[in-house]
């Protein structure tokens, strides 16, 4: 399939931002082919407008093996209340992007800029779900006493923590168990108990990393939609690193493609779904199918190499 003119592929652009905040914006008003649709970079907001920035980020980790360039130079910025998902060939540096973001890792060049500030360690305002949830909770605390524990951290008082708990639980579908301890629970649980960690501390940003990688189809789907109903209820902004193209598709308005390592923005594809999402019937639309044929394409286009004109490694 040639992915480029039949289906009206729409890559955000500068001029695009502004549809992004509404629900589907129309297809092919800027179309591949357009001088905009060949912009590298991703998609960037005027100054101001962007609540977290992404600016010429290169990641290099110095190894006693020699330098492993894991991020070559990424830019791009997401508007406050959007979800985007990020897809990209596995070793493609989506962790380290990620932890970039979160200021668990320093930036080699570039900078990320939550609000216009600089993101220099973890910022208060951002939460971030692993994929590794087994190593993410407590063993030794309840549930319960696992999501209290960044309130905790930050001094809330202890009537409005439980009572954030308590939400945080319910928003997640458990309720019913406070008192186990994560071991005594599945896998799809014991993440649905690191979401709802995420989301009681109410964040204003939410990094997710491939989070339901390891959880069985039917919890996958309940998990999307719960991050979808959480995103909407809650206003949080979200970047959701995922390798699953339909996961990416259906999640967000907009699926931001990286090329193999190292690493560049290749694509920044909005979305152009019905806001309404629906597992039956949102993936059966034609649309979806188009969108799941294009990023498809994408991504085997990165595995081979291929990198996003003006981007091509030096010979
Ligand atoms: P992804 O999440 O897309 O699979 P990663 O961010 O985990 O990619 O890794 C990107 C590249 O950086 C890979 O080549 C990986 O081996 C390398 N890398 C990741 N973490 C480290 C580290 N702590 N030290 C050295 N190299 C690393
Ligand atoms: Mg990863």
């Amino acid at each position: 399939m040639q992915s480029e003119s039949p289906l009206f592929i729409q890559r955000t652009t500068r001029e695009g931002a502004a549809a992004m905040a509404g629900s589907a914006a129309p297809a092919g008003s800027s179309a591949a082919g357009s001088p905009a649709a060949r912009e590298p970079a991703g998609r960037t907001l005027p100054a101001g407008q962007a609540l977290l920035s992404v600016r010429g980020l290169k990641k290099v980790y110095h190894t006693d093996g020699g330098d492993i360039e894991a991020v070559r130079n990424l830019t791009f910025d997401l508007a406050r209340g959007e979800l985007a998902c990020l897809v990209g060939p596995s070793g493609s540096g989506k962790t380290t992007l990620l932890k970039c973001i979160a200021g668990l890792l320093g930036t080699t060049e570039g900078e990320v800029l939550l609000d216009g500030a600089r993101v220099t360690g973890p910022p208060k305002k951002m939460a971030v779900v692993f994929q590794e949830y087994g190593r993410s909770l407590f063993p030794w605390l309840r549930v319960a006493e696992n999501v209290e524990l960044p309130l905790k951290n930050a001094g809330m008082p202890k009537a409005e923590r439980k009572a954030r708990v308590a939400e945080a639980l319910e928003a997640v579908g458990l309720a019913a168990v406070p008192r186990s301890y994560p071991w005594q629970l599945s896998g799809g649980i014991q993440q649905r108990v690191a979401i709802a960690r995420a989301v009681a501390y109410q964040p204003e940003v939410l990094l997710m990393d491939e989070p339901f990688a390891a959880v069985d189809a039917q919890t996958r789907a309940d998990l999307e939609d719960l991050v979808r109903r959480l995103w909407k209820d809650l206003g949080m902004t979200v970047l959701f690193v995922t390798h699953d193209i339909d996961e990416s598709i259906y999640l967000g308005g907009r699926v931001i493609i990286l090329s193999s390592s190292p690493t560049v923005v290749q694509e920044d594809l909005l979305i152009d779904l019905p806001d309404e999402r629906d597992q039956l019937e949102t993936r059966s639309l034609p649309r979806f199918t188009e969108l799941r044929h294009h990023v498809y394409e994408e991504i085997q286009r990165a595995k081979r190499g291929h990198r996003p004109a003006g981007t091509a490694e030096p010979a």
